[in-house]
């Protein structure tokens, strides 16, 4: 038999996980604020329990999927969780994810902090390549290993139960400066005689391509050496950063994405034209921390 589950939270993102763990035969545990969204899941198999403290009582592994951190104590107020491993995949910053861990060992209870890199439909889905970072209690992780991998992959990101979160808010960092470039380039052509779905397919290739950067950056953080093999360098790049402003203004469109960043490689490449000329752009990330 399959290895039973308390599930609390049933919006969009919990609903698929308790699909995804029904299909594959664990018997799961149900509650949601918004009693109508359990009682969906009773006709999938699932248990439906007349309150939180009921269905966390019901099992040892509980996960719970709720809006915010917020809604996590709110739900989780006055339980009893003494000996239950508690996995919690709501999306949280890192030190939500610490304060988490720490209130969950005042109350007896083994933690993990998840953060889901998928969508609803890539739940229960392992070719869309979703998966999940864990942090926190390597044993609890262990111990449950095979029922986490169950709804998407699993990727156990260390003891720090903080580092979950920093994990999922770093990537989708990167992603939302994707999407800022990505935004800048189809403003540019707008009104222009070229297709947008024309130059989708050479913005996606190129975007790949220049993918190299990131372990370029990794490298060069690591060695601490940031010109070797530059093949773009600094000064040069901001020398051609005065063309992508001028293109912008030509063009009737605002800079405001793309400006931040070519005012840091220039505030790098100003701070010592010497010392960084020969640098790529990695010297931004300096730049950044406070
Ligand atoms: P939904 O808005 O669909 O669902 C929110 C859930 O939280 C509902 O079950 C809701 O209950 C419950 N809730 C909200 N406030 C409270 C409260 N004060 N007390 C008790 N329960 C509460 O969100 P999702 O299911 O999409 O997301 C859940 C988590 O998963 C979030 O942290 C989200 O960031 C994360 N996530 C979602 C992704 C997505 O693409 N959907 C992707 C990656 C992570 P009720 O039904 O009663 O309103």
């Amino acid at each position: 038999a399959q290895r039973p589950l308390t599930l609390l939270g049933l919006g969009d993102m919990g609903t698929a996980l308790a699909r995804t763990w029904l299909a594959a035969g664990h018997p799961v545990t149900v509650w949601n604020r918004t009693a109508a969204k359990a009682q969906a899941l009773a006709g999938a198999g699932a248990s439906v329990a007349a309150d939180a403290a009921e269905a966390v009582a019901a099992n040892d592994l509980v996960v719970v999927c709720l809006l915010d951190d917020t809604s996590v104590g709110t739900a989780l107020d006055g339980i009893d969780l003494t000996g239950k491993d508690l996995v919690n995949l709501t999306t949280g910053t890192p030190a939500e994810g610490r304060e988490r861990a720490a209130w969950a060992a005042q109350r007896g209870a083994r933690f993990v902090d998840g953060g889901i890199m998928a969508t609803p439909d890539m739940i229960g889905a392992p070719e869309t390549g979703g998966y999940i970072f864990y942090s926190g209690s390597q044993a609890l992780f262990e111990a449950h290993r095979t029922v986490l991998e169950v709804p998407a992959g699993a990727r156990f990101v260390g003891t720090d139960p903080g580092h979950a979160a920093l994990h999922d808010v770093a990537l989708l960092s990167g992603m939302y400066g994707l999407f800022a470039g990505i935004s800048h380039a189809f403003a540019l052509i707008d009104g222009e005689d070229i297709a947008p779905k024309d130059l989708a397919p050479l913005l996606s290739e190129w975007l790949v391509a220049m993918g190299f950067f990131v372990a370029n950056a990794a490298e060069r953080l690591t060695s601490g050496d940031l010109t070797t093999g530059v093949v773009s360098n600094l000064a040069m790049q901001v020398a051609a950063s005065g063309t992508l402003l001028r293109t912008a203004e030509e063009q009737g469109v605002s800079a405001e994405l793309i400006r931040p960043y070519l005012d840091l490689m220039r505030r790098r490449l100003e701070a010592d034209e010497a010392a960084h000329g020969g640098e790529d752009t990695s010297g931004v990330i300096t730049l950044l921390k406070r």
